[in-house]
């Protein structure tokens, strides 16, 4: 059994998209720049967006960092996504979510131009990812991908099951694993016998947000398991896959944490890189 080690991949990635940016920067370029837009005080949305801003400066992506105040109105705030829309010096618009209640935050994430749209969620995304034409990508399911990727796992005809449907994860994911020639199966909470759907999987992604959904003997020997789940337990970060047993017959597998966490602000960093190149 091997650990898929997502800090190490990440920073792999990181180290690759500064790279790029010095190189693009060296042939004359203006720098990629991500606009982060934080509406109110929510201490940990702030924590969220500082990351992203610090993660932005190491790698030469120009942060642009737009705090609105709690009663800032819905219109405020689509007035702001929209100058960020006009502004060439930006390639990527991130919109912290939750927003207030008088700002509807999903309802303003799809007038974020697609061609800065590097969260990769809105509808222009999601079509482009479902016809397999190029666009930006989730940056969570992304990561997966990278993941397996440096692996050299085997998708081409492989058994991918997928535990989750969500637009966040479930659905990108499995696009993905079926664009890469998987035979896909989605999972969701009206799956019946999860169980033995699970033990179908040469590859299993797990994405449910279920502190240790997916048992041991879920897996069938010799799996690859992706654990997307961040779960807070009285103990500790679960994922959804119950570690402890798995690891006795996957053959790789992510922990949690250290997984596929770190990989998400990695492929953001990716995705703002390639909207420039793109827009340039
Ligand atoms: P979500 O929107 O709550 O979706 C959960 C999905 O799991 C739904 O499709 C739901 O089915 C399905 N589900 C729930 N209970 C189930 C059960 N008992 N059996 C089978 N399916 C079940 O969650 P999400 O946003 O996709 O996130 C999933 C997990 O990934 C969470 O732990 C989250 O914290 C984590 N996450 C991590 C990262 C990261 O590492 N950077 C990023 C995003 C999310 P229905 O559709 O039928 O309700």
């Amino acid at each position: 059994m091997t650990l898929i080690d997502g800090k190490a991949i990440a920073q792999q990635v990181r180290a690759e998209v500064r790279d790029e940016v010095a190189a693009w920067v060296a042939q004359g370029h203006e720098p990629p720049g991500l606009a982060t837009v934080l509406v109110g005080d929510d201490a940990a949305s702030a924590i969220y967006v500082g990351g992203k801003q610090k993660a932005s400066n190491e790698v030469g992506i120009r942060p642009f960092d737009l705090r609105l105040p709690q009663d800032a109105s819905h219109d405020e705030v689509r007035a702001t996504i929209h100058e960020l829309n006009a502004n060439p010096a930006v390639n990527g618009i991130l919109l912290q979510l939750p927003t207030p209640p008088q700002v509807d935050g999903p309802a303003l994430t799809t007038e974020i131009d697609p061609r800065k749209d590097v969260d990769g969620l809105t509808p222009i995304s999601t079509g482009l990812l479902s016809k397999g034409l190029p666009g930006l990508r989730p940056c969570t399911p992304s990561g997966c991908m990278e993941l397996l990727r440096r692996h050299d796992v085997q998708l081409e005809g492989a058994e991918a099951v997928v535990v989750g449907r969500s637009d966040l994860v479930g659905k990108p994911i499995s696009a993905m694993l079926l664009a890469a020639n998987a035979t896909v199966t989605t999972c969701h909470s009206r799956t019946r016998d999860l169980a033995e759907v699970c033990r179908r999987a040469d590859v299993l992604i797990a994405a449910v947000g279920v502190p240790e959904l997916i048992k041991g003997d879920w897996i069938k020997e010799g799996a690859v398991v992706i654990d997307v789940g961040m779960n807070r337990t009285p103990e500790k970060l679960a994922g959804d896959v119950e570690f402890d047993s798995a690891v006795e017959r996957a053959s790789l597998i992510t922990p949690v944490p250290g997984g596929v966490g770190p990989m998400t602000i990695a492929m953001l960093l990716r995705n703002t890189l390639e909207a420039a190149k793109a827009a340039a």
